[in-house]
């Protein structure tokens, strides 16, 4: 694996790669890995002839800035399970590289009620700071296809409605959510939770997984308020807990059939804020 500090080197030899037609496939990340990342390395691994990752952990989209200081670092265990899972180039800025002094400057992006709503809500400013860094690096990369995780939904959302602002031609794939085999959703987070909270963080996922058993027959406000007053009173502090339509996250207030819904989740164990989703009418 080839490891890229400075973004002119990486940018000059994957243009190279670009004009010799070759499919690059992007997986960007803040780093302390786990299956979850791995899992879009591999699928990127068997979709494109040359696999980029990036690890950095993106000062402008942490709306508290405890949080950012205690993300976990876990590089050089990062560096072999990379190697292990075939990715050829590890691209490993420092902050002032991507956000170079000259360079100030941001740009508002129109990201309209995706801003707004869930994760936009509860982290002021969080999605203009994921597309700040995500467009400097496909601007850096410029990637055939870019892989991301359903297991952040909004992100997701969001980062779609970047290539569409910014007219970029990179393809979107979506990789399901990994999860630990008590259901937890893989996260870096998890690295921060003690062995109490690490036993109570899969309730969210059973959580979700109780909304998908009854949706259909149950009122919406009824399964919502329930389910926040379960996670509460286990000891978690939820931000919310939402059913909306995959698609446009309306906020529909009971089933709808041939809509496809997501039902949504963050809630903090103490410090560590951890969240999941998942698709309610689909069949796994
Ligand atoms: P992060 O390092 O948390 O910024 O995540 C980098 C990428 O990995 C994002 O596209 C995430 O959605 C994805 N990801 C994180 N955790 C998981 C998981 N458990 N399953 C699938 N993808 C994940």
């Amino acid at each position: 694996m080839i490891i890229f500090k400075e973004p002119t080197d990486i940018h000059e030899f994957l243009i190279a790669k670009k004009k010799a037609q070759v499919l690059t496939g992007f997986v960007p990340t803040m780093g302390a890995l786990h299956e979850g990342h791995i899992g879009l390395i591999t699928r990127a691994k068997n979709e494109s002839q040359l696999v980029i990752c990036s690890i950095f952990v993106n000062p402008t989209q942490f709306n508290d800035p405890a949080d950012f200081k205690k993300y976990p670092n876990t590089i050089e265990k990062d560096i072999l399970l990379l190697e292990k899972a075939g990715c050829d180039i590890l691209f490993l800025p420092s902050v002032e590289a991507i956000y170079p002094i000259e360079n100030k400057t941001s740009r508002m992006y129109e990201l309209g009620f995706l801003a707004t709503v869930l994760e936009g809500k509860f982290r002021p400013g969080h999605f203009q700071g994921v597309c700040q860094v995500v467009h400097r690096l496909l601007n850096i990369v410029i990637p055939g296809k870019l892989y991301l995780g359903q297991k952040d939904f909004q992100q997701c959302m969001v980062i779609a409605k970047l290539v569409e602002l910014i007219n970029c031609d990179t393809q979107i794939i979506i990789c399901p959510t990994q999860r630990e085999t008590d259901g937890l959703a893989m996260s870096s987070r998890n690295l921060r939770l003690n062995e109490a909270e690490r036993k109570m963080a899969p309730l969210i996922y059973k959580t979700l997984q109780f909304i998908k058993n009854h949706f259909k027959t149950v009122d919406f406000r009824h399964l919502k308020e329930n389910a926040q007053l379960e996670l509460n009173k286990s000891g978690f502090k939820v931000d919310y807990i939402e059913i909306a339509e995959a698609e446009n996250f309306n906020i529909p207030d009971k089933y709808i059939e041939n809509k496809k819904l997501v039902v949504l989740c963050a809630a903090f164990l103490n410090e560590v804020r951890l969240i999941d989703n998942i698709i309610l009418n689909d069949a796994n």
